[in-house]
């Protein structure tokens, strides 16, 4: 079948197989028609409008069958239409809901990625909190940690660790403080009091150093217990003001300083003073022992003006040494002699420097005879000062200065040097089957020098003489001061063949049965006991068993300080080996010893 949807629409044809009376449409055939319109309706609802028919029928029922089919068709079309209409709104719908579904759908997934992200942030932060509690745990932990450390170690800076007192670092920071308030407060008065302890060092020898350290423990007790507020019975200050801040500290070895401050003068450090040294006579009891040690204490005041501690304490220390020179157990105040004795004692140090670079010292030289002959067997190297306003300067005055300040480590160098140099032209110029010897001096202080073997050796080889005609005298205090320090010293330097002498014996509190302990070749009795042994006999019994013992030992003995016949007379009397002094020669400069060789090697034994 052919469409003619575009004819006119009166002239609707249905095709009619067999038009019999066309008035007359029976029911059935109308029927089948409205099926087969129905049919071509559905098939137009379908989109599929796609017939031709020719139906002809009474105009009215044509006309109302064509009403009927366009009303039908309109109806469809319109349904159609609407349908598309909807088909197009729902598709527009689905499409708008699926793209909301997407949008909903990458929103929640995103959503839930986030969510995600949330959890793991949220999980990380818990874990970093976790960490950062456990660092902060470890932080406060090592912090609390160093601060105890550094507690100590302040502490440590602050304290002696054998007494636990405080220390000199505390003591210079007081003083220093003090000195501020004596500038700022019209009246501030204040004290140090310097204590050292007589004869310590026996202690420590005698009773060992365990013994010596208990002792110093002891006496920082008692120290410290007598500045402690309450404690009446042995507080030294009781009747000074009660507010004062007072400190008791340890310098070193048996060195003690006593802070007094808020006191109204002089008198009161001399009480306090006074108070102390009873408290300190007592026997401290040390185990088994019962230790007996008095103190000598020097006293200096703020009256003085001092602008440092240094200063102040050297002061102290200065009042300390005369109380230990007017006989121990005492006190003294510093004043003005010592204060002008101690700026002399500076410029001398000054001095001492200029001296060493511009070469102003010498070397005089006395001889040794040999008391059988009274031949020159050697000399003794002397030094002397050619100050260039002074004069000469005597050994006893700036020795101790150079032995303090360490400066005679440097002269003794060139002691040495010039000594040997000098004995090295002597051998050459005088030779003697028994070379001429030298004796050089040599103080603590260069002793515990560690290179001193090697120097020494360097200088015996490079001058090329015997090394036995080099001697080393040591002050028998020198060698009493550290027996156990000096001792293998002493050793090694007798190892390399040269010859050891004990100076001054008899003056350093050694006793004759210590004498086998010194590994020592010569003993030179000091001029003491030559002064002594015109006074009576015991003093010539004295020397005779010296000069035995010595010879026992394979000593040989040297009297020092011969000034007249007599005395050598004794000495010869006696078995002594050698001897110098006046009665012989003073020390003289190097070109009278020349002289006095040339005229004859050997000196008058009695007056002439
Ligand atoms: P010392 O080593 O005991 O020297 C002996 C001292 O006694 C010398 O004093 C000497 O001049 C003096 N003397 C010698 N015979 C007599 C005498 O018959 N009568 C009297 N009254 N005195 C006599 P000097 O030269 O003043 O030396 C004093 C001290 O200085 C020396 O005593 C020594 O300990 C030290 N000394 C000297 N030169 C040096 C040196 O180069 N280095 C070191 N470390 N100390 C030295
Ligand atoms: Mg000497
Ligand atoms: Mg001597």
């Amino acid at each position: 079948m052919k469409s003619t949807s575009d004819g006119p629409r009166n002239q609707a044809v249905v095709a009619m197989t067999e038009p019999t009376n066309p008035n007359l449409v029976d029911e059935q055939r109308l029927r089948s028609l409205i099926d087969q319109l129905s049919d071509q309706m559905c098939q137009a609802v379908d989109g599929r409008f796609d017939f031709a028919v020719r139906i002809e029928v009474q105009d009215e029922t044509i006309e109302k069958l064509q009403m009927l089919i366009n009303f039908v068709l309109d109806a469809a079309r319109r349904s159609l239409t609407e349908i598309e209409a909807k088909a197009h709104a729902l598709e527009a719908k689905t499409l708008t809901l699926s793209s909301v579904n997407m949008k909903l759908e990458r929103e929640i997934t995103e959503r839930l990625a986030a969510e995600a992200e949330l959890l793991r942030s949220e999980r990380e932060l818990v874990e970093m909190t976790d960490e950062l509690v456990r660092q902060k745990a470890q932080l406060v932990d090592e912090i609390s940690q160093r601060m105890g450390a550094e507690a100590t170690a302040r502490d440590d800076a602050m304290h002696d660790s054998l007494t636990g007192l405080s220390n000199r670092a505390v003591l210079l920071e007081q003083i220093e403080s003090c000195l501020h308030r004596t500038k700022r407060e019209k009246g501030f008065f204040f004290a140090l009091l310097y204590l050292d302890f007589d004869r310590f060092k026996l202690v420590n020898d005698s009773l060992g150093h365990e013994v010596g350290d208990k002792l110093l423990i002891s006496i920082a007790d008692r120290l410290q217990g007598s500045l402690r507020a309450g404690d009446t019975t042995s507080r030294v200050d009781q009747e000074l003001d009660p507010e004062n801040d007072n400190l008791a500290v340890r310098l070193g070895g048996d060195e003690f300083v006593i802070l007094l401050d808020g006191i109204k003068n002089v008198a009161d450090a001399s009480l306090v003073a006074d108070r102390l040294q009873k408290l300190l006579e007592a026997p401290h009891k040390i185990g088994s022992h019962e230790v007996t040690s008095t103190a000598s204490i020097g006293i200096v005041t703020s009256d003085f003006g001092y602008n440092s501690a240094d200063e102040m304490l050297r002061d102290a220390d200065t009042a300390m040494y005369s109380a230990k020179a007017a006989g121990k157990a005492q006190h003294k105040v510093f004043d003005k002699t010592m204060h002008e004795q101690a700026i002399n004692r500076l410029q001398l140090e000054i001095d001492l420097r200029t001296a060493l670079q511009k070469e102003q010292f010498r070397l005089l030289y006395q001889p040794i005879v040999e008391l059988e002959t009274g031949q020159i067997i050697g000399f003794e190297a002397l030094i002397r000062w050619e100050h260039p306003t002074r004069g000469l300067i005597s050994p006893i005055d700036f020795i101790p200065v150079a032995e303090e300040t360490g400066l005679i480590v440097p002269i003794g160098g060139w002691v040495l040097l010039e000594a040997t140099q000098q004995l090295k032209k002597w051998q050459t110029q005088f030779p003697r089957k028994k070379p001429l010897s030298m004796n050089v001096n040599i103080s603590k202080r260069q002793l515990i020098q560690p290179d001193l073997v090697n120097t020494i050796q360097n200088v015996l080889r490079s001058f090329d003489i015997p090394a036995y005609t080099l001697k080393l005298e040591v002050t028998e205090s020198a060698i009493m001061s550290d027996m156990e320090q000096l001792t293998p010293i002493l050793q090694s330097l007798r190892s390399l063949g040269l010859h050891l002498c004990i100076d001054d014996f008899g003056t350093g509190h050694s006793s004759l049965s210590c004498l086998h302990m010194f590994a020592i070749d010569i003993l030179k009795i000091d001029r003491y006991f030559l002064e002594t042994m015109g006074e009576g006999r015991e003093y010539a019994a004295v020397m005779q068993a010296i000069v035995t013992l010595a010879h026992n030992l394979g000593m040989d003995v040297v009297a020092e300080g011969v000034e007249t016949a007599d005395q050598v007379a004794l000495l010869q009397s006696l078995g002594t080996d050698h001897a110098q002094g006046y009665f012989f020669a003073r020390p003289i400069k190097p070109e009278e010893i020349e002289a006095l060789l040339q005229k004859s090697s050997s000196l008058a034994m009695s007056a002439a």
